[in-house]
Protein backbone atom coordinates (compact mmCIF):
# COMPACT_ATOMS: atom_id res chain seq x y z
CA UNK A 1 0.00 0.00 0.00
CA UNK A 2 0.88 3.44 -0.79
CA UNK A 3 2.61 5.62 1.98
CA UNK A 4 1.57 9.13 2.85
CA UNK A 5 4.61 11.72 3.69
CA UNK A 6 4.31 13.24 7.42
CA UNK A 7 3.76 16.42 6.42
CA UNK A 8 0.67 15.60 4.63
CA UNK A 9 -0.75 12.90 7.31
CA UNK A 10 -3.33 15.30 8.99
CA UNK A 11 -5.82 17.96 7.93
CA UNK A 12 -6.92 20.92 10.15
CA UNK A 13 -10.26 22.69 9.34
CA UNK A 14 -11.26 26.17 11.68
CA UNK A 15 -14.96 25.88 12.26
CA UNK A 16 -16.63 29.03 13.21
CA UNK A 17 -16.57 28.82 16.93
CA UNK A 18 -13.20 29.04 17.68
CA UNK A 19 -13.11 25.22 17.36
CA UNK A 20 -10.58 23.28 14.83
CA UNK A 21 -10.99 19.97 14.41
CA UNK A 22 -7.70 17.99 13.25
CA UNK A 23 -7.99 14.46 11.15
CA UNK A 24 -6.14 11.48 10.07
CA UNK A 25 -8.08 11.60 6.30
CA UNK A 26 -6.01 8.64 5.42
CA UNK A 27 -7.29 6.20 7.97
CA UNK A 28 -11.21 4.90 6.91
CA UNK A 29 -14.13 6.63 8.42
CA UNK A 30 -14.80 4.23 11.60
CA UNK A 31 -11.36 4.40 12.57
CA UNK A 32 -10.89 7.62 11.90
CA UNK A 33 -10.47 10.07 15.11
CA UNK A 34 -11.77 13.21 15.52
CA UNK A 35 -9.49 15.44 17.20
CA UNK A 36 -11.34 18.70 18.56
CA UNK A 37 -8.65 21.71 19.34
CA UNK A 38 -10.73 25.18 21.39
CA UNK A 39 -8.58 28.07 21.94
CA UNK A 40 -8.95 29.54 24.95
CA UNK A 41 -7.52 32.75 26.64
CA UNK A 42 -5.33 31.28 29.65
CA UNK A 43 -5.06 27.90 27.51
CA UNK A 44 -5.95 25.77 24.70
CA UNK A 45 -7.25 22.53 25.05
CA UNK A 46 -6.97 19.93 22.54
CA UNK A 47 -9.64 16.38 22.98
CA UNK A 48 -7.82 13.56 21.78
CA UNK A 49 -5.00 13.05 20.12
CA UNK A 50 -5.47 10.70 17.22
CA UNK A 51 -3.08 7.48 16.99
CA UNK A 52 -0.17 8.26 17.10
CA UNK A 53 1.58 7.53 14.03
CA UNK A 54 2.74 10.71 12.71
CA UNK A 55 3.90 13.60 15.59
CA UNK A 56 0.43 15.69 16.12
CA UNK A 57 3.26 18.27 17.80
CA UNK A 58 5.47 18.52 14.85
CA UNK A 59 3.18 18.14 11.84
CA UNK A 60 -0.10 20.56 12.94
CA UNK A 61 0.68 24.38 13.94
CA UNK A 62 -1.88 24.13 16.24
CA UNK A 63 -0.95 21.70 18.41
CA UNK A 64 2.96 22.98 18.24
CA UNK A 65 1.50 25.76 20.29
CA UNK A 66 2.59 26.48 23.77
CA UNK A 67 -0.41 25.88 26.51
CA UNK A 68 -1.93 22.66 24.88
CA UNK A 69 -3.97 20.62 27.46
CA UNK A 70 -4.21 17.29 25.81
CA UNK A 71 -7.87 15.66 27.42
CA UNK A 72 -8.95 12.01 26.84
CA UNK A 73 -11.84 11.87 26.22
CA UNK A 74 -11.28 8.08 26.95
CA UNK A 75 -8.40 5.72 26.17
CA UNK A 76 -8.66 3.64 23.02
CA UNK A 77 -5.66 3.65 20.80
CA UNK A 78 -7.66 5.96 18.16
CA UNK A 79 -7.87 8.99 20.40
CA UNK A 80 -4.42 9.15 22.57
CA UNK A 81 -1.84 7.72 20.07
CA UNK A 82 0.03 11.76 20.57
CA UNK A 83 -0.59 12.30 24.21
CA UNK A 84 2.90 11.24 25.33
CA UNK A 85 3.85 14.48 23.61
CA UNK A 86 1.90 17.16 25.88
CA UNK A 87 3.41 18.27 29.03
CA UNK A 88 -0.89 18.01 30.61
CA UNK A 89 -2.39 15.01 29.99
CA UNK A 90 -5.94 15.08 31.58
CA UNK A 91 -8.42 11.77 31.88
CA UNK A 92 -11.25 10.41 33.80
CA UNK A 93 -9.48 8.94 36.44
CA UNK A 94 -11.19 5.16 35.61
CA UNK A 95 -8.87 5.04 32.26
CA UNK A 96 -5.77 6.72 33.63
CA UNK A 97 -3.96 3.61 34.47
CA UNK A 98 -4.80 2.92 30.55
CA UNK A 99 -3.10 5.95 29.77
CA UNK A 100 -0.10 5.45 31.87
CA UNK A 101 0.59 1.69 30.89
CA UNK A 102 -1.08 0.75 27.64
CA UNK A 103 -1.33 -2.31 25.98
CA UNK A 104 -2.36 -3.58 22.51
CA UNK A 105 -5.49 -5.20 24.24
CA UNK A 106 -6.44 -2.26 26.66
CA UNK A 107 -6.38 0.08 24.06
CA UNK A 108 -8.00 -2.40 21.42
CA UNK A 109 -5.25 -1.78 18.97
CA UNK A 110 -5.54 -5.82 19.10
CA UNK A 111 -7.75 -6.40 17.38
CA UNK A 112 -8.73 -3.46 15.81
CA UNK A 113 -5.34 -2.37 13.82
CA UNK A 114 -4.72 -3.59 10.75
CA UNK A 115 -3.05 -2.12 7.63
CA UNK A 116 -7.19 -2.45 5.84
CA UNK A 117 -7.98 0.43 8.61
CA UNK A 118 -5.67 2.93 5.76
CA UNK A 119 -6.29 3.96 2.62
CA UNK A 120 -3.24 4.59 2.27
CA UNK A 121 0.06 4.12 4.77
CA UNK A 122 1.87 6.55 7.40
CA UNK A 123 5.41 6.92 7.09
CA UNK A 124 8.16 4.64 7.11
CA UNK A 125 8.53 2.73 9.71
CA UNK A 126 5.34 2.07 10.51
CA UNK A 127 4.13 -1.24 10.54
CA UNK A 128 0.70 -2.16 11.63
CA UNK A 129 2.22 -5.68 13.92
CA UNK A 130 4.37 -3.29 15.94
CA UNK A 131 2.06 -0.62 16.45
CA UNK A 132 1.38 0.18 20.26
CA UNK A 133 0.54 3.61 22.09
CA UNK A 134 2.98 4.81 24.08
CA UNK A 135 2.53 5.65 28.02
CA UNK A 136 1.66 9.09 28.91
CA UNK A 137 0.98 8.97 32.75
CA UNK A 138 -1.73 11.31 33.57
CA UNK A 139 -1.12 14.50 34.97
CA UNK A 140 -4.66 15.25 36.59
CA UNK A 141 -7.30 12.85 36.89
CA UNK A 142 -10.91 14.66 35.83
CA UNK A 143 -14.13 13.58 37.74
CA UNK A 144 -17.53 14.02 36.70
CA UNK A 145 -18.62 17.13 37.47
CA UNK A 146 -15.41 18.93 36.98
CA UNK A 147 -14.85 21.92 35.12
CA UNK A 148 -12.23 22.94 32.76
CA UNK A 149 -12.11 26.52 32.68
CA UNK A 150 -10.21 27.82 29.02
CA UNK A 151 -10.28 31.56 30.55
CA UNK A 152 -13.30 33.06 28.41
CA UNK A 153 -14.89 29.59 27.79
CA UNK A 154 -15.83 26.68 30.33
CA UNK A 155 -17.17 22.78 29.94
CA UNK A 156 -18.67 20.85 32.24
CA UNK A 157 -16.95 16.95 32.26
CA UNK A 158 -19.61 14.42 32.51
CA UNK A 159 -19.01 11.32 33.30
CA UNK A 160 -20.29 9.06 30.27
CA UNK A 161 -19.07 5.24 30.45
CA UNK A 162 -20.91 2.52 28.90
CA UNK A 163 -18.51 2.23 25.45
CA UNK A 164 -15.57 2.57 28.29
CA UNK A 165 -15.66 3.02 31.64
CA UNK A 166 -13.49 6.37 31.99
CA UNK A 167 -15.21 7.69 29.13
CA UNK A 168 -16.35 11.84 29.47
CA UNK A 169 -18.00 14.13 27.39
CA UNK A 170 -17.33 18.09 27.47
CA UNK A 171 -20.31 20.26 27.64
CA UNK A 172 -20.40 24.34 27.17
CA UNK A 173 -23.73 25.49 28.41
CA UNK A 174 -23.01 28.62 26.63
CA UNK A 175 -22.77 27.55 23.94
CA UNK A 176 -25.13 24.31 23.84
CA UNK A 177 -22.22 22.62 22.48
CA UNK A 178 -21.17 18.84 23.60
CA UNK A 179 -17.94 17.72 22.59
CA UNK A 180 -18.61 13.46 23.09
CA UNK A 181 -16.11 11.14 22.46
CA UNK A 182 -17.65 7.77 21.85
CA UNK A 183 -20.34 7.74 23.74
CA UNK A 184 -22.34 9.34 20.75
CA UNK A 185 -21.75 10.57 17.18
CA UNK A 186 -23.78 9.62 14.04
CA UNK A 187 -22.62 6.71 13.15
CA UNK A 188 -22.32 2.85 14.14
CA UNK A 189 -21.76 2.97 18.11
CA UNK A 190 -19.45 0.49 19.64
CA UNK A 191 -21.00 -1.08 22.66
CA UNK A 192 -18.99 -4.33 22.88
CA UNK A 193 -15.70 -3.30 23.38
CA UNK A 194 -14.05 -5.68 26.66
CA UNK A 195 -14.58 -2.80 29.17
CA UNK A 196 -17.43 -1.51 27.65
CA UNK A 197 -20.91 -2.16 29.68
CA UNK A 198 -24.80 -1.65 28.59
CA UNK A 199 -26.38 -0.70 31.74
CA UNK A 200 -23.69 2.76 31.87
CA UNK A 201 -24.25 3.13 28.05
CA UNK A 202 -27.88 3.70 29.06
CA UNK A 203 -27.61 5.49 31.79
CA UNK A 204 -24.89 7.47 30.47
CA UNK A 205 -27.08 8.35 26.91
CA UNK A 206 -30.62 9.21 29.13
CA UNK A 207 -28.40 11.69 30.95
CA UNK A 208 -27.10 13.20 27.90
CA UNK A 209 -30.73 13.48 26.66
CA UNK A 210 -31.84 15.34 28.76
CA UNK A 211 -29.57 18.33 28.01
CA UNK A 212 -30.30 20.83 25.32
CA UNK A 213 -28.08 19.91 23.14
CA UNK A 214 -27.12 22.46 19.58
CA UNK A 215 -24.22 21.03 18.10
CA UNK A 216 -22.16 17.89 18.38
CA UNK A 217 -18.74 17.19 17.98
CA UNK A 218 -18.31 13.09 18.49
CA UNK A 219 -15.10 11.36 18.43
CA UNK A 220 -15.90 9.91 14.55
CA UNK A 221 -17.95 11.02 11.57
CA UNK A 222 -19.18 14.61 11.02
CA UNK A 223 -20.71 17.08 13.65
CA UNK A 224 -24.50 17.07 13.76
CA UNK A 225 -27.37 19.41 15.50
CA UNK A 226 -29.83 19.01 17.99
CA UNK A 227 -32.35 17.48 15.42
CA UNK A 228 -30.32 14.48 14.77
CA UNK A 229 -28.72 14.54 18.45
CA UNK A 230 -32.39 13.92 19.75
CA UNK A 231 -32.62 11.16 16.57
CA UNK A 232 -29.95 9.20 18.15
CA UNK A 233 -30.31 9.07 21.53
CA UNK A 234 -34.18 7.83 21.44
CA UNK A 235 -33.25 5.58 18.85
CA UNK A 236 -30.54 4.12 21.43
CA UNK A 237 -32.94 4.46 24.26
CA UNK A 238 -35.55 2.39 22.40
CA UNK A 239 -33.42 -0.37 20.87
CA UNK A 240 -31.47 -0.84 24.52
CA UNK A 241 -33.25 0.47 27.54
CA UNK A 242 -36.03 -2.40 28.38
CA UNK A 243 -36.82 -0.39 32.11
ZN1 LIG B 1 -13.45 4.32 21.68
ZN1 LIG C 1 -12.90 5.98 18.74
Amino acid sequence: MHRIAAENWYRTTHLADGISLIEEPHILPFYRCNIWHVAGRDFNMLVDSGMGVVSLREYVPLAAEKNVVAVASHSHFDHVGCHHEFEERWIHEAEASILAHPTRQNTLADPYVIDEIFSALPPEPYRSCAYHVKSAPPTKLLRDADIIDLGDRSFHVLHTPGHSPGGIALWEEKTRTLIAGDVIYDGELITDAYHSNMGDYIDSMRMLSALPVETVHGGHFPSFGGGRFKEITTHFLKEHDNS
